[in-house]
């Protein structure tokens, strides 16, 4: 496995007093906000928790980056973004940037924004053995190995301590709406507009945002028009607290079925395998072949098993 190589080696402090904390030995874990803390399973009981760096180091709208440290709430980050008209593909539910990227969810938009996955540029982290590596990099041309940014991303904490990240910026669209219908099917909504942001269904009722420029706003409007009583709406409904990630085919069918198995009341996200749900999702079955790789990617990244004990990093959508 390949770490930083001198030239990206760094010596900014912060992250050197972050390292430090990390230290070499003892089972020690990253708190964010707890927003999500208890994904993965619990922590064991004698775990060090401590929280990494915070602030924006550098934000460049022209490149369209910004290297934010890992402690920054996403709700920081982004009203920093705003005033350049910009924004990141985080989630903004109250964490940090860090446990966005570690817990590795979509936003339920991104149908019209990018993946947490690809928007993650590059990263630093602090190794098992309390290294800080490098990997990734602003732009492609820098990036050669084995994509370590993307296995980051939802590997909860358990294969290294994220310190400071690049991720990419998109532009704020000038325009965005939400929409509601009631009776409306999410697969026609798919099937008739060319690019809306996000479609969610209850199995009753449909919510689309459709986001860009007022003119092509405005066809798209026409289109969901076409299809359903849809009325433009505050925003999207309040989410169910918990998250199962099911295929987009199984989210579509929910709608027809009108129910989560084992749950009363849910929100899916049509076009992902995204579905909120006051229930928690029974644990799902992993490939065995998946399963051993899994396993050999934690020994030879944490071989004594103090990065997060406890939690085990599974499949997010
Ligand atoms: C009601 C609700 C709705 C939500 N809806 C969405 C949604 O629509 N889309 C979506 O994408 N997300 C959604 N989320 C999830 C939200 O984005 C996550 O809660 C957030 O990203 C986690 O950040 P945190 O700082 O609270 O992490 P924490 O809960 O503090 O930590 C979560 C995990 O990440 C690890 N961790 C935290 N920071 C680091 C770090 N720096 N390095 C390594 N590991 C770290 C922790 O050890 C822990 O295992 C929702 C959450 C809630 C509660």
């Amino acid at each position: 496995m390949s770490t930083a190589p001198a030239a990206l080696a760094t010596n900014d402090p912060v992250l050197l007093g972050f390292a430090e904390e990390v230290g070499t030995d003892g089972p020690v874990a990253v708190a964010g906000r707890r927003t999500r803390w208890t994904t993965g399973g619990t922590l064991a009981p004698d775990t060090r928790v401590i929280a990494a760096p915070s602030g924006i180091v550098e934000h460049l709208p022209d490149e369209m980056t910004v290297t934010v440290r890992a402690g920054t709430t996403v709700a920081d980050l982004h009203a920093e973004l705003a005033a350049a008209g910009q924004r990141t593909a985080l989630p903004d539910r109250g964490g940090t940037v860090g446990g966005a990227l570690a817990v590795g969810e979509n936003d339920l938009r991104a149908l019209g924004r990018e993946r947490v996955r690809t928007a993650l540029l590059q990263v630093r982290y602090v190794s098992a053995e309390g290294r800080i590596v490098t990997s990734g990099g602003p732009t492609v041309k820098n990036v050669s190995g084995f994509d370590l940014p993307r296995l980051m991303v939802g590997s909860l904490g358990t294969l290294g301590l994220l310190g400071e990240v690049i991720l990419r910026t998109n532009p704020i669209p000038p325009v965005s709406r939400w929409y509601a219908a009631a009776g409306a099917h999410p697969r026609a909504v798919l099937e008739t507009l060319l690019a809306p942001s996000a479609v969610l269904t209850n199995g009753e009722t449909v919510w689309v945002e459709l986001e860009g420029h007022a003119p092509d706003v405005d066809a798209e409007a026409a289109r969901l028009a076409s299809i359903g009583s849809f009325a433009e709406v505050a925003g999207p409904p309040e989410l169910p607290v918990h998250r199962w990630s099911l295929t987009p085919a199984e989210v579509l069918s929910l709608h027809d079925t009108g129910h989560v198995i084992g749950a009363s009341d849910f929100v899916a996200v049509a076009g992902l395998g995204l579905v909120f749900s006051h229930e928690p999702q029974p644990p799902r079955s992993v490939d065995p072949g998946v399963a051993i790789i899994a396993e050999r990617l934690k020994q030879n990244f944490d071989p004594t098993g103090r990065l997060n004990p406890g939690r085990m990093a599974g499949g997010t959508a």
